[in-house]
């Protein structure tokens, strides 16, 4: 994705910032290296508002309104109502605080969810289990959740669906839209509301989101997958009143995030968003074009499968190689590239990624030689060539 960086200084705003080449980078899922807007104003906001939002002095005013503004102005891009967001530290905890608020209910009832969510999801089931809740995790044939399936599932106990829109692994993208309206269709007979909840960190500023159309309760994003920091995220939730902070202390968030606000994150995160959707139709398309050519080339080489259904983000490319993920990896990540062997750079990614391939229908096997390819709009054709070339080498023995 072109992070070889001649100049090893750059400068922002007079601040001098150390850059440090990088290897082709292909594992944009995973994370997505900061954008200089975004950085720009990570930097620019730490210098210009010091004091803490919550205080009530002129520079804590200052702070808060600022605050508010990047609030208003994610809203507006995403199309919500800034009541409706709320920041955290990113989609693990967001993701947690619907997950644990099941733990505050009078009494437990039943959780649909999937067999290819992401961990951040999954974590949590053991000790909902264990509380007395009843598990259903639908099955995902070929990537997708079968909307019969979801049908099937439901029952008068269920209190929470959770659906992610866009898979880490494949890119699949579920037909969100058509899910949340066979909840709402069985919530007539019930006379009460399902919380239909989906982690959409995989679609946001990409193919795969629509949260105006999907009329979804809650849904978790993450500035680190579009080229924003780390440690900043979002929960959207459109329906709060079964929600329950997990950290209640301070106040902030209107209640359901103690602790206070990293302004500066949050301000950069806003940044990151808005250079996503500048320009986004051709950036995807772009995008398209290089899964395209790594989609065709190794398509038509047997000792390469592609994983990911032909409905997935382009960003995301799973694939099986002739070799053991771990020793593809390497010979790669050797050549000088950045790719995942799994679904993240987490220590038992593989475990994880072929979990999801084998939800999907793909013999274990497949799931233990996959690699993951993942690209940004920085990538480029040059690289992704480059990219093919090797792995075949790499294949040739
Ligand atoms: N959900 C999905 C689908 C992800 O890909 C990730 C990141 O790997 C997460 C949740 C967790 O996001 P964060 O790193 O912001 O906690």
């Amino acid at each position: 994705m072109g992070i070889h960086f001649t100049s090893p200084l750059l400068h922002f705003s007079s601040i001098p910032i150390l850059i440090v080449a990088m290897d082709f980078y292909f594992d944009n899922a995973a994370t997505t290296p900061i954008g200089a807007k975004a950085l720009e104003e990570y930097v620019e906001t730490c210098r210009t508002y010091q004091a803490n939002p919550s205080s009530i002095h002129r520079e804590g005013l200052r702070a808060h309104a600022y605050l508010e503004e990047n609030r208003s102005r994610i809203a507006d891009i995403l199309g919500l109502g800034k009541e409706n967001i709320v920041f955290t530290s990113g989609a693990t905890e967001a993701i947690s605080i619907v997950m644990e608020s099941l733990l505050w209910q009078k009494t437990p009832g039943r959780i649909i969810t999937t067999r290819i969510e992401h961990e951040a999801v999954l974590s949590h089931l053991p000790l909902l289990k264990e509380k007395g809740w009843d598990i259903v995790q639908i099955k995902a044939k070929g990537g997708f959740v079968d909307p019969e399936d979801l049908a099937n599932a439901l029952d008068r106990e269920t209190r929470l669906v959770a659906v992610m829109s866009v898979n880490n692994v494949t890119g699949a993208i579920q037909d969100i839209g058509r899910l949340v309206s066979i909840v709402r269709e069985y919530e007539k007979t019930l006379k009460r509301k399902i919380f239909f909840f989906s982690d959409s960190v995989q679609a946001l500023g990409k193919t795969g989101l629509d949260l105006k159309a999907w009329d979804v309760d809650g849904a978790s994003f993450s500035a680190h997958k579009i080229a924003g920091p780390r440690g900043i995220g979002m929960l959207y939730l459109k329906n709060r009143s079964q929600i329950r902070p997990l950290a209640p202390a301070g106040g902030q968030e209107s209640g359901l995030r103690g602790g206070t606000e990293n302004l500066a994150a949050i301000a950069s995160f806003r940044a990151a968003l808005e250079e996503t959707y500048a320009d986004r139709a051709r950036k995807e398309e772009k995008v398209a074009g290089l899964n395209r050519m790594v989609r065709s080339s190794l398509s038509a080489d047997d000792r390469f499968s592609i994983l990911s259904p032909e409905k997935a983000s382009p960003y995301i490319l799973s694939i099986s190689t002739p070799l053991p993920s771990e020793v593809f990896t390497r010979m790669l990540i050797d050549r000088g590239f950045c790719v995942s062997s799994g679904s993240a750079c987490s220590n038992n990614a593989r475990k994880k990624a072929s979990g999801v391939l084998e939800a999907m229908g793909f013999p274990p096997k497949t799931g233990m030689n996959s690699i993951r390819i993942s690209f940004s709009d920085a990538s480029n054709a040059e690289e992704t060539e480059l990219l093919i070339k090797t792995m075949k080498e790499i294949a040739n023995g």
